[in-house]
């Protein structure tokens, strides 16, 4: 593993481990420096000056938005649910990061980036909290999230989720879709546009039987980002360059989406 700053590589080179990268990142959230790593590169790139870091060469399709490309979703209506939420963490990392804080997080700079494009997002919570209330069962909660995107008439349903697994070695990104064509050419869409930006394995878009999947009226995937049981990918998932690239993969997917 090398270590670059402010684009100048650091002499020598040392073993990826996960206390170092974890040192590494404490660091730079106190300095509030942006941090990234590259798992294919393994590279930790940190920025003194700007907390993201300068896109890597595959990201450069996506930055600059043209006037036109602005009102692109405009008229559109897209729901947001972020995964778990106030008393229902999700998974929990390594690190004690928490699945629901993730999401959220991803959720509401993916908010900020479809609201630049012209679309009204419509959020199934925007704090840590349940959907429902803390006294639901899971199924009166999963019923409450597809309520909302039914109720807003919405265009489209995404849910942001971190993937967990026994195995800390486990990683990559999936998309799950309910097999109609307009959720799997999303699903397609986004997937693509995720793995290339955030550099993580590909699991493919999948079809899955869930409840939200199923009982949304309109085109809905549910997002599996990264693994946040695997040290490399819950940083991915808890930094803020990480999750800004989340977003922005995402958003890219839904402009593709809606272009045709
Ligand atoms: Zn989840």
């Amino acid at each position: 593993m090398r270590i670059m700053i402010d684009g100048r590589y650091l002499p020598g080179s040392a073993r990826v481990n996960r206390d170092l990268l974890i040192t590494l990142r404490n660091i730079a959230k106190a300095l509030q420096f942006g941090i990234r790593y590259d798992a294919q590169r393994e590279l930790v790139m940190i920025n003194s000056k700007d907390p993201s870091i300068p896109p890597l060469p595959s990201d450069n399709d996506t930055d600059e938005r043209t006037e036109d490309e602005n009102a692109r979703l405009a008229g559109k209506v897209i729901c947001l649910d972020p995964g778990h939420g106030g008393s229902d963490p999700g998974a929990i990392g390594p690190t004690g990061t928490m699945e629901k804080d993730n999401t959220l997080a991803i959720a509401l700079l993916l908010k900020e980036k479809l609201e630049k494009s012209g679309a009204t997002v419509v959020m199934t919570r925007d704090s840590d909290t349940e959907v429902a209330s803390a006294e639901a069962t899971d199924q009166e909660e999963l019923s409450a999230r597809v309520e909302v995107a039914n109720q807003a008439e919405a265009d489209l349903f995404i849910s942001i989720h971190n993937d967990a697994f026994t195995s800390n070695t486990a990683a990559g990104t999936t998309t799950f879709h309910y097999g109609n064509k307009d959720s799997l050419k999303l699903a397609n869409l986004i997937q693509q546009s995720l793995v290339e930006r955030l550099d993580t394995k590909n699991r493919g878009a999948r079809f899955a039987s869930f409840y939200m999947l199923r009982y949304t009226d309109m085109p809905s995937i549910l997002i599996e980002v990264a693994f946040i049981s695997n040290i490399v990918e819950e940083m991915l998932l808890s930094s803020v360059d990480g999750r800004d690239n989340a977003a922005e993969s995402i958003c890219t997917g839904i402009l593709k989406y809606f272009k045709v």
